[in-house]
């Protein structure tokens, strides 16, 4: 008997071990193996048995089955299939997503001594085993094999833990229980006394790391400190040693949200409209069977109860349930309004968490322990057992999709394909659905279903829209510029009634370019090609994709003269301003670079609600799934940061995002007030989402779309050649454009052309995009198929141009 086994490489291929005789009965498709691979000992996943194995190679047998439990279900196996076909990715990438993070590495196994039993009916390998776990209390596998030495050795713990035994208690590298201890630095109790100025001479990396220790307020984790201060452990030891600090142990908590407040649910009694959409979507829960609902619903129509009501059918019928909400709106409020409902049922997974935290989320969901886990996009993988119902919230945001790394799956579409194959309810959530949810809903692939109205029958805020460029003529401060005097007058008036206030600035950075006012030389990275950003802490220019920093210069790089000038305005300066012209008001910042510590972004969200704050100001991160009854205002400092950005969706995320954030205004005590600020006040995009017309905008998009050939009226695939070799770049492209074309099948090809971001890292990119045709190709098959061989052609090239890395990105978000 033999398995076939693969990687998480980019290689799609599988490899065929034979089975030890010891393992016959325990293989299973879904587990792991310790096999042999290129030389190494690595975790492999059996995808399957197989009784042929390939003639003219050598075989070698697995080393170990590390789960006698699969960690892949046989439906969650079919999914990464099904992921490794769509996505073009490997299947050893696709089922990597599946499991937390660090399962890859050798995940080390510990054993306990359980019950007594009769060493006489044991083998001698098995007596040993026991005696020697039993000298040693606690002993990790690894430890017990050098001990030993066996190479059935796994086998034989296996038939002891079933025979109960000992225990098997599998712990990931370094750690002890889930608990883990970390090292922590604060301030020593009288910092003051010490000379800044001198130390800063004598030991600069010192000084820099005590300044930042107290920008974090005092307390940071060692590892993290170092990484913000950029310097060795070394630094820190120094300081410790001249009493200017302490460093502690600190327990990390493995429940992320552990210490949250949980407040008692209070049982809502639902309107009308919201009695409907959760009847019509439990008819389809209490048949068990598979549907996708959209539920179209304003800002603050309640659609977060629905979801509640319908997973609470779920649950009474024993199924489980998967909610997933953008990542930057997996907020304490998010999770304690499932939890108040759920309690210990919910547990989360998210990006903020440790590998740790993470891996005890998920063993908890693969025992059982909770049904319902609440996470970004990769909670789509969840091994949640009798799946009933997967939420989708926020549906049409682009978080959802993974375009960095292999697979670049989306979440909401892999969400209704996991709800076919396992026949679970999915409902897609939102006030401004994505063109392609909404054209599904109209041709009736999916139900649409509903939320007209605001809890209460509150109005949907009042929006005005203001005119910048007739600002700036009128106004002869250079304030005029940031914030009309509408909106100040306004934040005023909010303040003043002890009201609380939103604003966007789509901008981190306190400017958004330098450029020479003489010559127009805007100031680039040399990296990446995209215009650096200024910070004002720290007086530098920052690339926000690749991090490189240099000071601020005083001069143009091109024709230095000292004209350098700032434009486009960031959150930095936009909370300058807003502290100049408000004295009193207390302001909060929340961007990239005030949420970078853990918690940071949980603090300042908590804090704002508890009204610690007057004013949020922040990038498209607040604009999500908010609800502070307190907020009255929100105000758009600019709305046109996003609509000029060469890519399809840019009018779709704008539309998208003025809702949202308008959203955030009003939602209890009456109509609330909206002000975006603009040079385009006639763009369609702005009038529209004035009247919060979602349908006139659909329509109008979607007529633009079919036009082009874009999604929803086709289907894309981006093919981006990166290399640091800007001309094997880009023959590579037009080779790859030339055997597409010559495949002569029903699609167009766009391009090579210098992607949008031309230059990233300091690697050359050129993209191919290929519009597939919907009606001849639904499920393009025939593009996937064409991609496929072209790739198998490059592969096989013996030239310089297969060194050139290839990524495929199937339903592409960002086309940069
Ligand atoms: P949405 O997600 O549609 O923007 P939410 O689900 O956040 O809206 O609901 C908005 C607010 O209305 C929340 O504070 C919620 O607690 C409240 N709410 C929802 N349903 C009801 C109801 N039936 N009665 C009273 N308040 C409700
Ligand atoms: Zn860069």
């Amino acid at each position: 008997m033999y398995v076939n086994v693969v990687f998480p490489i980019p290689q799609n291929q599988h490899f065929t071990y034979s089975i030890p005789i010891e393992f016959q009965d325990a293989v299973q498709p879904g587990s792991r193996a310790l096999v042999s691979f290129l030389k190494e000992t690595r975790t492999g996943y059996i995808i399957g048995l197989c009784d042929n194995p390939p003639s003219g190679i050598k075989i070698k047998p697995i080393i170990d089955l590390l789960d006698t439990t699969p960690v892949m279900s046989g439906s969650l196996l079919n999914l990464a299939r099904w992921v490794s076909e769509y996505y073009m990715c490997s299947l050893g990438e696709a089922i990597r997503a599946f499991l937390p993070a660090g399962m890859q590495k050798q995940s080390k196994k510990f054993l306990e001594l359980a019950d007594e039993i009769e060493l006489k009916y044991l083998s001698i390998i098995q007596r040993k085993i026991i005696t020697t776990v039993r000298q040693y209390e606690n002993i990790q596998l690894s430890s017990l094999k050098k001990i030993i030495g066996t190479k059935a050795i796994y086998y034989n713990v296996a038939r002891l833990v079933e025979a109960g035994a000992i225990r098997l208690v599998e712990k990931l590298v370094g750690q002890k229980d889930y608990i883990r201890k970390e090292k922590f630095v604060k301030l020593a109790s009288n910092p003051e006394s010490v000379d800044l100025e001198k130390l800063a001479r004598r030991s600069p990396k010192q000084a820099e790391m005590l300044r930042v220790l107290k920008e974090c307020g005092g307390v940071e984790q060692l590892t993290v400190l170092c990484k913000l201060a950029n310097c060795s452990s070394q630094i820190a030891r120094g300081l410790e040693k001249k009493a200017l600090i302490e460093i502690f142990d600190r327990v990390i908590m493995q429940d992320y949200y552990g210490d949250l407040n949980v407040p008692q649910a209070t049982r809502l009694v639902l309107n009308a409209e919201q009695k409907r959409a959760v009847s019509q979507i439990n008819q389809s829960i209490l048949a068990r069977e598979n549907k996708t609902f959209l539920l179209l619903g304003v800002t603050g129509s309640g659609k977060t109860q629905v979801y509640i009501e319908v997973m609470r059918q779920a649950l009474e019928m024993g199924k489980g349930a998967i909610v997933m909400v953008p990542e930057i709106a997996l907020t304490p409020q998010t999770v304690s309004r499932f939890r108040s409902e759920f309690q210990n049922e919910v547990t989360v997974i998210h990006s903020r968490m440790s590998q740790s935290e993470r891996y005890f989320a998920w063993s908890l969901v693969r025992e059982g322990k909770c049904r319902v886990v609440v996470g970004p996009r990769s909670a789509v993988f969840a091994p949640i057992k009798n799946l009933g119902l997967i939420v989708v919230d926020e549906e049409h945001d682009t978080s959802y999709k993974q375009s960095e790394n292999s697979p670049r799956y989306h979440g909401r579409d892999l969400a209704v394909v996991r709800g076919v194959s396992e026949n679970a309810v999915v409902i897609l959530g939102s006030a401004t659905p994505s063109l392609e949810s909404f054209h599904n809903a109209q041709t009736g692939k999916y139900a649409l279903v509903e939320l007209k109205k605001r809890i209460d029958d509150i109005p949907l805020p009042k929006v005005t829209v203001v005119d910048l460029a007739r600002q700036r003529l009128a106004g002869t401060r250079k304030s005029d510029v940031i914030i009309s005097r509408l909106l100040m007058q306004k934040i005023a008036e909010k303040l003043e009634r002890n009201e609380q206030v939103i604003l966007l600035q789509n901008r981190r950075g306190f400017s958004t370019t330098v450029q020479c006012s003489h010559c127009g030389e805007v100031s680039a990275c040399p990296n990446c090609n995209i215009s650096l950003s200024y910070h004002r802490q720290g007086n530098i220019m920052r690339c926000h994709y690749c991090n490189f920093a240099q000071k601020l210069p005083d001069r143009c790089g091109a024709c230095q003269r000292t004209s350098l000038l700032h434009r486009g305005v960031g959150t930095q300066q936009v909370q300058e301003f807003l502290h100049d012209h408000f004295k009193d008001a207390r302001i909060v910042r929340m961007d990239q670079d005030t949420t970078r510590r853990k918690y940071a972004h949980d603090k300042i969200l908590t804090d704002f609600g508890n009204h610690k704050y007057d004013i949020l100001l922040g990038t498209q991160m607040i604009a999500k799934g908010l609800d502070f009854e307190k907020v009255t205002l929100v105000g758009v400092i600019s709305a046109d940061t996003g609509l000029f950005l060469p890519d399809f969706r840019a009018n779709e995320r704008t539309f998208q995002l003025l809702t949202q954030v308008a959203g955030r205004a009003g939602r209890k005590n009456g109509q609330g007030e909206v002000i975006i600020q603009t040079l385009v006040p006639q763009h369609p995009c702005l009038q529209l989402s004035r009247t919060h017309d979602y349908y006139k905008f659909a329509a109008m998009e979607f007529a633009e779309r079919r036009s082009l050939q874009y999604p929803p009226g086709g289907r894309l695939v981006l093919l981006h050649f990166i290399d640091e070799n800007e001309n094997r770049a880009l023959q590579a492209a037009r080779k790859f454009a030339f055997l597409l074309t010559e495949l002569r099948r029903p699609f167009k090809i766009v391009g090579p052309a210098p992607a949008a971001l031309s230059k990233l890292k300091n690697r050359y990119r050129f993209h191919l995009v290929i519009k597939g045709n919907k009606r001849t190709d639904p499920g393009a098959k025939i593009v996937r198929e064409a991609i496929k061989k072209c790739l198998q052609v490059f592969a096989a090239d013996g030239s310089d141009l297969n060194r050139v890395q290839i990524r495929v990105d199937i339903d592409p978000m960002l086309i940069l």
